[in-house]
């Protein structure tokens, strides 16, 4: 038995496609030459996500604008002035605000999957967003005629649907987005707003039975964007007991840019239940150096030393680009990190004696 790496998802897009959905924006292509550009990303990314020797792969989010407006991206009772994001750095994404009902998703995620599964010849794995963070889209004050209630329950079933589907269709796993856990603590220190957010993802994940929630995982993390975070301040400390009890088989964590890993390994090991499995980040995502293999060796095997073998994993730390006008990073520093992943995980199952 190997130790099993997986990537979060996104990979930045190609300058030509990049330059395309601008063009599209202004008029100046037509849709189906957009939707051609993001076919050929999808195939050159997992081309490329292939050579690294990865075993799981994904689309590289290459079609998606972000990781979490994928499913609602077109429809017309969208409108743009909804939660501002603030990150460290000062700049602030602004989440989209539902402005009439009825809610349904446009593009699920299961249409990337299919697309992606036409290219790939290994198995690929799917990211969909939480339950949490589409909560935010139901503005402060009411929609007249269409209460909150109404709109959770709809995104309730849209999701559900979602994963179902990408279940069926022969997703390796289906992981959904939580980055907005921590950043709720930031938020609201009282942690009720945290609390809200786990017990509504847990309606959706009860939904699934115990063999589905095995291929079901949700990632954590402090957030990846234009080399800044949302809520790298936030203690791991206030989030992880309530991480947990998520009914998930598997944990996606940021791990690699923690300042002193070995104190959250402790908490890790204190509060994982013995089913779940935990893909430790070993990958900065933020910094420009790329890790050697040897390096990330030494952050499995560290983390090995609080995490049985049998329920570790390991992954990046985040996206290489959520967003995908985020042009921080390249896709050649995105795919020599993600070599030294499969090497250095390779190299410590070696040592461990599980290849
Ligand atoms: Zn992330």
């Amino acid at each position: 038995m190997a130790i099993p790496s997986e990537p979060i998802g996104s990979i930045p897009r190609p300058p030509t496609l990049i330059e395309a959905a601008r063009a599209f924006r202004s008029g100046r292509i037509s849709q189906a030459e957009l939707l051609s550009q993001r076919d050929s990303a999808v195939q050159d990314t997992i081309a490329r996500f292939e050579a690294t020797g990865s075993k799981v792969v994904t689309d590289g989010e290459q079609a998606k604008e972000s990781f979490a407006t994928y499913p609602i991206q077109g429809l017309t009772n969208i409108v743009a002035d909804g939660t501002p994001i603030p990150f460290a750095d000062g700049h602030i994404r602004q989440f989209p605000r539902l402005s009439a009902g009825p809610f349904k998703y446009r593009t699920p995620a299961d249409v990337y999957l299919e697309t992606a599964q036409r290219y790939a010849h290994v198995p690929v794995k799917q990211a969909v967003i939480s339950p949490s963070a589409l909560s935010l889209l139901y503005p402060q004050r009411a929609i007249p005629g269409y209460s909150r209630e109404d709109y959770l329950d709809a995104l309730l079933q849209e999701q559900e649907g979602e994963i179902r589907r990408c279940l069926q269709k022969g997703a390796h796993a289906v992981q959904i987005d939580f980055t907005e856990g921590r950043l709720s603590i930031k938020l609201d220190p009282t942690g009720r707003l945290l609390r809200s957010f786990i017990d509504l993802n847990n309606l959706l994940l009860e939904r699934f039975s115990t063999e589905e929630r095995k291929r079901i995982g949700v990632h954590t993390c402090h957030g990846a964007d234009r080399n800044s975070t949302h809520s790298a301040g936030v203690d791991y400390a206030q989030l992880l007991p309530s991480l947990f009890e998520l009914k998930a088989g598997n944990f996606y964590m940021q791990l690699a840019s923690e300042p002193d890993r070995k104190r959250v390994l402790k908490m890790v090991r204190e509060y994982k239940k013995s089913h779940q499995r935990v893909f430790v980040g070993v990958i900065n995502v933020l910094e420009r150096r790329v890790e050697t293999p040897e390096e990330v060796r030494d952050r499995v095997l560290e983390a090995a030393e609080y995490i049985a073998p049998d329920q570790l994993g390991t992954t990046d730390d985040c996206g290489f680009a959520p967003f995908s006008d985020d042009t921080s990073r390249s896709r050649d520093m995105a795919f020599a990190k993600i070599s030294a992943r499969i090497a250095g995980t390779q190299l410590a199952a070696r040592i461990l004696g599980i290849d």
